[in-house]
């Protein structure tokens, strides 16, 4: 189990630390307008679930998540890393602050576990990719968010990988405990309140070049995105 341990941690955002959170005060509440692709497989209900996990994390902080509008889609492209190079192409707006592409499974994904487990119990490497977030400016990921395998439960869930793609989403990058972290989020919402742009996005700064993002205008034209995200359910 220790040996699992170590693993996971490799790719941890970080233990909470409560009593140092605690000590901090995340001001008045914010809103974090995130606009979701789901996949096929994936059904609203299960949509509705992670939101709630993620929402309640993201509470400690005061900040009220809203999955403002859901897409249901096709599978973009079989591996993860493609799917998120998709995701550029798609305009943030005032009511999506940040993009979440959910993974469901698929009979190829299944393949490709069972190959992925046999080189972990051969090398002991993992190769599977359970989320991600782009580091350039932090504002869209992908989360896998259908497992069956004891293995993969084991490491993760689709809760806690979203729980733990959202830390990036707000800016924090891998860190072994989370101190750094609530001073990320605490600098962020801060920029946020006095963020008064039309165009505004839930402010964001980077992890790789740590660039600070305000608006959509911004981002898009970081990322030459043109396609406009729309909804097929609306809240
Ligand atoms: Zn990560």
């Amino acid at each position: 189990m220790l040996f699992f341990l170590f693993l996971s941690n490799c790719t941890t955002v970080g233990f909470h630390d409560d009593k140092v959170r605690n000590a901090i005060d995340f001001g008045e509440v914010q809103d974090l307008n995130v606009c979701v692709f789901h996949e096929n497989s994936i059904d609203k209900s299960e949509v509705a679930e992670l939101e709630r996990d993620w929402a309640e994390e993201l509470a400690l902080y005061n900040i009220k998540l809203n999955f403002k509008n859901t897409k249901k889609v096709e599978r973009f492209a079989f591996f993860g890393t493609d799917v998120l190079e998709e995701l550029r192409h798609y305009k943030l707006n005032p009511e999506c602050d940040r993009f979440v592409y959910m993974i469901g499974r698929t009979w190829g994904d299944i393949g490709f576990e069972v190959f992925s487990l046999g080189v972990f119990a051969i090398v002991g490497v993992k190769l599977e990719i359970h989320g991600a977030v782009e580091a350039s400016s932090n504002t869209r990921g992908i989360v896998k968010s259908k497992y069956t395998s004891l293995l993969q439960l084991l490491f993760t869930s689709p809760s806690s990988t979203l729980i733990h793609e959202g830390y990036h989403l707000l800016g924090c990058p891998h860190m072994l405990f989370k101190d750094e972290c609530y001073k990320i989020i605490l600098e962020t919402k801060t920029k946020n309140l006095i963020n008064k742009r039309k165009d505004k996005i839930f402010y964001v700064r980077s992890t790789r070049n740590k660039e600070e993002f305000y608006s959509s205008e911004q981002v898009n034209f970081f990322w030459g995105s043109k396609k406009d995200f729309k909804g097929d359910n609306t809240q």
